[in-house]
């Protein structure tokens, strides 16, 4: 095994496309500084902003949300609960569990009492429940962090999230998505101020900071994101960063710096507040407004 390459004491990691080894403590500080400056260099916020993580009780939430307490920023989580079975309730648990151990506050809210939770939708909706669930998700992150008085939503999202998500993009030249694709999506519009402080770092790299700063984490996918195309192209992609490291890396950094811009410059977003909700919407009703409408209709329905 390598030497650390800061204190030379035995390495637990080598980082292939960073070209460093580190030792536990080093690979802690080297995770921790990264975070700080993707903070920075994106300027995504201060020690002056209320921050809301959203945390699935997953490797990756919690692991930003760790960081960003150590790193002195004042960040409470936010949890919706899914509904999911198992998986939703042991999700809450570790999540609830972490909140303590920090000492900070960590909002809940149910789907099932603001909507339906997602199995059920999924039977009523016939669409792939993540398309429902991502809806939902961005929906209520939104309201609950207006609500709560938080100026910033920070999500999880890592490298290889957000790499396969511009490969599906890419491929089929999503023009709409890709000029939303950043690491930063401004406030206004009645938006609060989106970020993804992991997006320069990989699962892997996420998972072993995880591990090693003793986070109890979900070690489950959610059941219903099985057979997602966003799986096939991570394998993909992590198949050529076997053979060429850094490529990852390359494909969302020269994104970001060569094609973005060009994009942005034809941003027009046209938003209004929904009629129903007052929520942000580019047509008269936001989607959830409209599933709502569809489940009371539904509702109907079965009774009569
Ligand atoms: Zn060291
Ligand atoms: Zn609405």
């Amino acid at each position: 095994m390598k030497r650390c390459a800061k204190c030379s004491q035995k390495a637990v990691v080598y980082l292939p496309h960073h070209r460093i080894a580190l030792c536990k403590e080093h690979y802690i500080e080297w995770f921790e500084r990264r975070v700080e400056r993707t903070i920075r260099e994106f300027r995504m916020f201060s020690k002056e902003d209320r921050v809301l993580v959203a945390v699935s009780g997953g490797k990756d939430s919690l692991s930003l949300w760790h960081a960003l307490h150590k790193l002195g920023y004042q960040a409470d989580g936010l949890y919706i609960n899914l509904g999911i079975g198992e998986y939703s309730k042991l999700s809450e648990e570790k999540a609830k569990k972490f909140a303590q151990g920090l000492g900070r506050t960590l909002h809940v809210i149910r789907l099932k009492d603001l909507v339906e939770d997602i199995p059920t939708l999924k039977e009523i909706e016939k669409r792939p429940a993540c398309s429902v669930c991502g809806n939902l998700k961005r929906y209520y992150m939104n309201k609950s962090a207006k609500e709560l008085g938080f100026s910033v939503i920070a999500t999880g999202h890592n490298l290889d999230d957000e790499s396969a998500t511009l490969m599906g993009n890419v491929l089929s030249w999503n023009l709409g998505y890709l000029r939303r694709q950043y690491p930063v999506l401004k406030e206004g519009n009645g938006f609060v101020k989106k970020v993804k402080p992991l997006c320069l770092i990989t699962e892997k790299e996420s998972a072993l900071y995880a591990l090693l700063s003793g986070i109890d984490f979900v070690e489950e996918e959610c059941p219903y994101s099985v057979g997602a195309s966003s799986i096939e192209y991570k394998l993909l992609l992590s198949q050529i960063e076997e053979r060429s490291p850094g490529t990852k890396l390359r494909f969302y950094l020269e994104f970001l710096r060569k094609v973005q811009p060009l994009l942005r410059r034809e941003e027009k977003l046209e938003l209004k507040p929904c009629s129903i909700c007052g929520e942000p919407t580019s047509g008269d009703v936001c989607t959830v407004c409209r599933l709502k409408q569809r489940l009371t209709l539904s509702e109907k329905g079965q009774g009569s």
